[in-house]
């Protein structure tokens, strides 16, 4: 017997439905912001059925939850699975809940095949991971990995100017009886099943994405100076016109980065001009760089490449681009990518390899464990939205296939 043929298509699905009536919006999409009463009634929600199967939930210090299902040798590392359950304020009923959905099945199957794993499987549900109420985003896995300090993130404001940590004792009275446990615990491994957020799977007729990472990204805040100067007297061999030189700019980079393959993402998505006004020279353009590649060295070869670009091309204005953010591509273990195709061929579903265009706290659990992700179609690749739609048999082929990886790699 395997774990899969144990995965309800009824329950998972009826179950995803009910967790989407917490939060529900006018459009069919949920808004149930981290730290929220929503979010709250959520968890205890996935307590009660988490309780169905023996397993025992715990929160730590920045308000991940977890749900224990104890293995046969507690010296092992458990396995780690999950994803998030808040969502942002006008979003989908798939995002994050689906994976904390998935989770919970395959751990159902675990127990309803009578499995005895001789690790213990955990199934968390990452605090904020949207960062829509308190910016920015990942911030409850990127706690539990150390990538981020427990003061800074309980340090945290929403628009209101309540803090995470008083957002997390507001929900006392609700989730205050749940055990609290130490931050970080150590895991063996961990595996995310997510929706894809993106057309691919969809337009291939595949059913399962092998996630191998995610990708790099750089951003720049570039501002070109010139001279304000009059449009009809000042000669054009003598202007500094600011906004010309952005344009040249902007398009050198563009071929410079131009991709055969398409795998090189460049986005200039601000773009200020001043004084902005019909007649008169440009003085000053401020725009934004969003650069990003999957190839960790590749990335920083284009990024290094900007500051150069820009002076090549500034003529006779003055140029200045500041790195603002910069992410390494996140590569996942290889080991555990190897296991999900397995078992998605042991159940005969299609599946691909494929990369994330998107963040994950899956990318921040592989700081600190081998972590990996599946995803399943999301409809048009609409996400982020209210008609963001995964189908139900998608759901469960999921739900089976994390349930096969999950008991491989709890033994
Ligand atoms: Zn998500």
């Amino acid at each position: 017997m395997k774990a899969s043929d144990k995965v309800d298509h009824q329950r998972i699905n009826a179950r995803l439905d009910e967790m989407a009536k917490i939060g529900a919006t006018a459009g069919g999409g949920v808004n149930r912001q981290a730290l929220s009463t929503e979010d709250a009634a959520a968890q205890s929600l996935l307590i009660a059925w988490g309780a169905e199967i023996g397993l025992e939930p715990s929160i730590d210090e920045i308000g991940n939850l977890f749900l224990t299902l104890a293995g046969t040798d507690p010296g092992l590392d458990p396995v780690m699975t999950g994803s998030h359950m808040d969502s942002q304020p006008t979003g989908g009923r798939y995002d994050g809940i689906y994976g904390v959905m998935a989770s919970l099945e395959a751990l159902h199957a675990i127990v309803d095949a009578g499995m005895k794993p001789a690790r213990g499987i955990e199934l968390v549900s990452w605090v904020n991971e949207e960062g829509s109420r308190f910016a920015p985003s990942l911030m409850g896995s990127g706690v539990h990995a150390g990538t981020r300090s427990l003061a800074d993130a309980l340090a945290l404001r929403d628009a209101d100017g309540v803090s995470v940590a008083e957002a997390i004792e507001a929900l006392e009275p609700v989730l205050g009886h749940v055990p609290r446990r130490p931050l970080g615990r150590q895991a063996a491994c961990y595996v995310e099943a997510h929706i894809e957020q993106g057309p691919v799977l969809e337009r291939n007729g595949e059913t399962i994405g092998i996630v191998t990472g995610i990708q790099g990204k750089h951003t720049y805040r570039v501002t070109v100076t010139g001279e304000a100067a009059h449009a009809g007297t000042a000669p054009h061999g003598e202007r500094k016109d600011a906004l010309m030189a952005a344009a040249r700019i902007v398009l050198a980079l563009g071929r410079e980065f131009e991709d055969p393959e398409d795998i090189t993402r460049y986005t200039v998505g601000r773009f200020n001009v001043s004084p902005n006004a019909p007649s008169v020279v440009p003085r000053e353009v401020v725009f934004s760089i969003d650069l990003r590649h999957p190839d960790g060295a590749r990335l920083l070869r284009m990024s290094d490449s900007v500051q150069e670009i820009c002076a090549g091309q500034a003529g006779p204005c003055t140029v200045r681009a500041v790195r603002l953010y910069e992410a390494a591509p996140i590569v996942f273990d290889d080991g555990i990518q190897d296991l999900i195709e397995k078992a998605a061929s042991g159940l005969s579903v299609p599946h691909r390899r494929m990369l994330s265009a998107a963040g994950h706290d899956a990318g921040l659990m592989q700081h600190a464990c081998p972590s990996g992700m599946l995803f399943i179609p999301s409809k048009d690749g609409i996400t982020h939205n209210e008609a963001e739609y995964s189908h139900p048999s998608d759901i469960t082929e999921g739900a089976r296939v994390l349930a096969d990886v999950l008991a491989r790699l709890a033994g």
